[in-house]
């Protein structure tokens, strides 16, 4: 490719609205351009990027006995409705009509149009197993879309779904899969760890979640770094002994037993009419620094308005709020807290109601916050200016660093990881729903035992940006890298040795196959070099007129800090 002929659009700034690396740099490079809350143009820098991606993994699912198929973005209701996930899911599903007022709804999986096509193709014991999978557009109205296209709302996944005759079978399908999983991502090059995870009401432990590990990521995780132990955060709460922790070192002072309100008390205590929906006023704890421990002395007041979207914080009139107090962004209570501000989730701002629930000091004004109930909010509770001592935010959860590990070999240590691929054993639930079932040796009818596994394509250039830029730029392991090599020919239009010279390398590094941008745009070199930097290509082959009149090129590697003089001759044969 010629750059003089491609589409580069790279930019000096990042969006004001992008809060997280990945999203500044793809942005700043080029590779999406924002639609619309959570929906991009994957621009032609960013596509091909996406596209190594899904060669690898479909290489990888080939590999291990995947078969590909395509199903439609935009499905029939009736399916969904059978198996009851059209009335059961929120307002995650895009759900549309069309001109004759049928419902549709925008695929966020596809297991009912899986099992549509299984309970009609599978019909003997003997077309078992099948693993069907796609690379395809999903969509999910997400709450917070936000950090480019780590939550979109449109976004590409491969999920696969897999059809036994047995549970026995189904769980060696899924051993598989996660096998596959860990080839995938081992040959992107990142740090990523496989954790357990919920498999919610289908029981069973046969649910992972490979999360690529990264400060940014929203997602905690609990391991134990002398064992294999390792979960996410909610299976690790859900697996450990219940019943509140042990009050830390130097507890503060306990204000006197919080009594509750309802939302009908909030709303005459704040002064606004009930019809505005204020449900809750959350009383949050402090800031944090990098270490988890408190810093500063304020505390935020949050209004959670309706179905407590964080997105509606807003400030309300709070009798007594004085100055110096003042009410935190959504994105500050997750920048500070390092967790998502859900309303009940496991370690978001339950904990940070608690936290000073149970233990706050210095009383300023009775207060009500949410109480962690819907409809329920607690009174009595009161604020404060000054912890005495730092506070860990590992205490305000359940878990915390250096706990024993239920499998008794060490002590648990927690990070923060980013969600690429989820494998999860299903068993009947879909087949039974949906009457799908297939002639067993016995002559009988058996409902199919599924899985299903998902893996982020597009998240997965985002979760790769976390672990893998500079402050120049992206730095892309070579897998995905939108381009291999780079050949940057200086004064290409002054110098016909130059030109020639790049001409040849650029047909000769064509004709091995690898993948090079030639960079005929006749820029300078700083801002030539700053572009390939930032875009992250790996490998760099800089001709100059006199370097080239000596038979010379100069190669980097983007993260080498300075170039080699290589042989012209030699150079195609340095970046193979
Ligand atoms: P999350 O916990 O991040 O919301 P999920 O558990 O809802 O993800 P799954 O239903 O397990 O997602 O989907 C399989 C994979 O699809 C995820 O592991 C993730 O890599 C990817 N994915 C899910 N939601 C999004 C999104 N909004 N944007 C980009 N990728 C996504
Ligand atoms: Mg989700
Ligand atoms: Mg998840
Ligand atoms: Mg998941």
């Amino acid at each position: 490719m010629k750059a003089s002929q491609f589409l580069i659009t790279t930019l000096k700034e990042a969006p004001a609205d992008a809060e997280v690396v990945s999203h500044r740099l793809m942005t700043r490079a080029g590779m999406i351009r924002k639609l619309g809350a959570g929906i991009y143009n994957y621009m032609p820098m960013g596509l091909r990027v996406i596209r190594k991606v899904e060669r690898i993994v479909r290489e990888e699912m080939n590999r291990a006995g995947a078969v590909e198929l395509t199903m439609p973005v935009v499905q029939p209701a009736e399916y969904w409705q059978e198996s009851g996930r059209f009335e059961k899911m929120g307002p995650e599903l895009l759900r549309i009509k069309d001109r004759h007022d049928r419902d549709f709804i925008v695929q966020p999986t596809s297991e009912e149009v899986v099992t549509d096509i299984a309970r009609q193709e599978l019909r003997s014991y003997k077309q078992l197993p099948k693993n069907l999978y796609q690379i395809q557009t999903k969509f999910r109205d997400e709450r917070r879309p936000r950090f480019g296209l780590m939550r979109g709302r449109e976004f590409i996944m491969k999920d696969a779904y897999s059809f036994d005759r047995d549970e026995a079978s189904a769980k060696g399908s899924y051993q598989v899969m996660a096998q596959a999983y860990r080839r995938i991502f081992d040959r992107f090059g990142l740090k990523y760890r496989a954790v357990a995870a919920d498999s919610g009401a289908i029981g069973g432990d046969l649910s992972e979640e490979f999360q690529v590990i990264a400060a940014t990521g929203e997602d905690a995780i609990v391991y134990c770094p002398t064992s294999d132990y390792a979960a996410n955060m909610e299976k690790a709460e859900a697996m450990a002994p219940q019943g509140p922790r042990p009050a830390p070192a130097n507890p503060l002072t306990r204000t006197p037993t919080p009594g509750k309100a309802t939302c009908a008390d909030v709303a005459q205590l704040l002064g606004v009419p009930l019809a505005t929906t204020v449900k809750s006023l959350v009383l949050a704890t402090d800031e944090l620094d990098e270490a988890g421990l408190v810093k500063s002395s304020k505390v935020w007041l949050l209004l959670l308005r309706g179905d407590h979207d964080m997105n509606e914080v807003k400030v309300g009139k709070v009798p007594g709020l004085d100055e110096g107090w003042r009410f935190a962004t959504p994105a500050e209570i997750e920048s500070h807290f390092g967790c998502r501000p859900g309303y009940l989730g496991p370690i978001g701002l339950k904990q940070a109601v608690e936290l000073v629930v149970d233990r706050e000091v210095a009383v300023m004004a009775d207060w009500i916050c949410g109480g962690n109930e819907v409809d329920v909010h607690l009174t009595g509770v009161n604020w404060v200016r000054d912890l005495p001592e730092p506070t860990r935010v590992a205490d305000i959860r359940n878990i915390v660093e250096g706990d024993a590990s239920p499998d008794g070999k060490g002590v648990l240590a927690i990070e923060r990881g980013i969600e690429i691929g989820h494998v999860f054993y299903l068993g009947t639930k879909y087949s039974r729903s949906m009457n799908a079932s297939f002639l067993d040796e016995d002559g009988k009818p058996k409902p199919f035992e599924m899985g299903c596994y998902g893996i982020g394509i597009t998240r997965l250039p985002a979760a790769a940006i976390e672990q893998n830029h500079d402050e120049r730029g992206i730095v892309w392991p070579d897998a995905i890298a939108p381009f291999t090599v780079v050949v940057c020919p200086i004064g290409m239009d002054r110098s016909p040795e130059v030109k020639a010279a790049a001409e040849n390398l650029y047909s000769e590094l064509l004709e091995q196959g690898v993948d090079v941008m030639l960079d005929d745009r006749g820029e300078r070199p700083g801002a030539m070099f700053a572009d390939w930097e930032l875009i992250g290509v790996p490998h760099r082959i800089t001709l100059g007129d006199r370097g080239v009149k000596a038979g010379q090129a100069e190669y980097q590697h983007r993260r080498d800090s300075a170039a080699t003089a290589v042989p012209l001759a030699e150079v195609a044969a340095y970046v193979k």
